[in-house]
């Protein structure tokens, strides 16, 4: 259980195809999971998660705990059963990662990558801003007036809990707008609370694969540093978290300086990415799991991902067409016209956000599978220049 099989590899460049073994499915790499925040999809009800194509799911660990959904996880015998996905492989991330949103992210209304430099000398550096209370022991946060605690022994329990094959060690993800002192010390915590993980998570090794996290932001020294602590810890795989840069070719390099470090033989999983040309660079530099809320989140506002770029429903002269003629979704092949999704969309008739889902994820599927039998046939460069003319 929990191998990781190399099937494919390219010269000059580290992308790489393989299986990984999870014990509710092998899945084939490089692969990107559906973000089901709360153990479930917004407009896509659990009982028909089965239909799509995607075998790879990531549960939001921080969201089942504070809407208290975890018990009733628990009751239907575990997360796989509760969203009836038997055979998909399913992870959970840390709760680390909201540490970062519910702290410095929603005081600046920022995300994991600045747009600009411009905009990061605009707010400033300001460490002391963070409402959340972090200390070596865990973090203390309000929800809905509660007073709530996360740290690795909790988020392993209740990972544990929710059952997934995949686990994130607890970690801060921290800000690029954090100074680089404040992320070498949110480091060094991060590599002392993935002992602890480690630790709490000992007797559960052959259900669940535990992932250490690598932290370091955008400083090379430090990415190298935990990328060469984290990848010497007994672990069958890693995630890739944090922030970036802001230079065009800021995620690739990171990255790259990460992969060189860890275990080769090991799956790495960069966490919260799924932009088209970032999961090419991640993939040229030897990332093998993927995951983010693109797919879906885009569907409810209407954007749509097509092979010739994307497509943003309105009202437009020519909507007799299905979204995309090439895709064999359940919208594209019933020929649904664009038409129709507008008129639903209008209507606030839920199968217009409905069927734009599960086309974008169908196109995430497709898009995830051409890459890896592109790296198989040595087409990858190609098929990313392909990408790149319409993303
Ligand atoms: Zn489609």
């Amino acid at each position: 259980m929990f191998s990781f099989d190399i099937k494919a590899r390219l010269s000059h460049s580290k992308a790489r195809s393989g299986i990984f073994d999870t014990p509710h499915r092998k899945i084939r790499t490089p692969e990107l999971a559906i973000v089901a925040t709360d153990a479930q999809l917004k407009s896509l009800p659990n009982e028909m998660l089965h239909e799509l194509p995607n075998p790879y799911f990531i549960v939001n660990t921080y969201h089942t705990y504070t809407k208290e959904i975890i018990p009733n996880i628990e009751k239907r015998g575990g997360i796989h059963t509760y969203m009836g996905l038997e055979d998909r492989t399913i992870a959970t991330d840390s709760g680390g990662f909201q540490v970062f949103s519910l702290g410095f992210g929603r005081k600046h209304k920022i995300g994991k990558i600045l747009p600009s430099k411009e905009q990061y000398l605009a707010i400033g550096e300001d460490d002391s801003a963070n409402p959340i209370q972090i200390t070596e022991e865990g973090v203390k946060f309000e929800f809905d007036g509660k007073p709530l605690e996360l740290n690795p022994e909790i988020s392993m329990d209740l990972q544990h809990k929710i059952g997934a094959d995949i686990m994130m060690a607890f970690d801060e993800c921290t800000s690029p707008l954090n100074s680089y002192a404040y992320i070498k010390e949110s480091m060094e915590r991060t590599h002392r609370w993935l002992d602890r993980s480690i630790e709490a998570h000992k007797g559960h090794e052959h259900r669940q694969a535990l992932f250490g996290v690598v932290q370091g932001g955008e400083y090379e020294d430090l990415r190298k540093r935990s990328a060469s602590v984290v990848g010497s810890k007994d672990v069958p795989g890693f995630g890739i978290g944090g922030s970036f840069g802001d230079f065009k070719e800021a995620l690739g390099t990171t990255v790259g300086w990460v992969t060189d470090i860890l275990p080769d033989e090991k799956p790495r999983h960069l966490l919260g990415i799924g932009k088209i040309r970032d999961i090419f660079a991640g993939v040229e530099n030897g990332v093998d799991l993927f995951d983010c809320v693109i797919p879906t989140r885009e569907a409810r506002h209407r954007m749509l991902y097509t092979k010739k770029g994307r497509l943003y429903l309105r009202k437009l002269k020519h909507l007799d067409d299905p979204i995309d003629p090439q895709c064999s979704c359940f919208a594209c092949k019933e020929k649904i016209p664009l038409h129709q999704l507008w008129d639903w969309f209008l209507a606030y008739d839920s199968r217009a956000t409905t069927y734009m889902t599960i086309h974008n994820l169908w196109f995430y599927a497709q898009l995830m599978q051409e890459i890896r039998e592109s790296i198989e046939q040595k087409t990858f460069f190609q098929l990313k220049e392909t990408y790149y003319k319409y993303y």
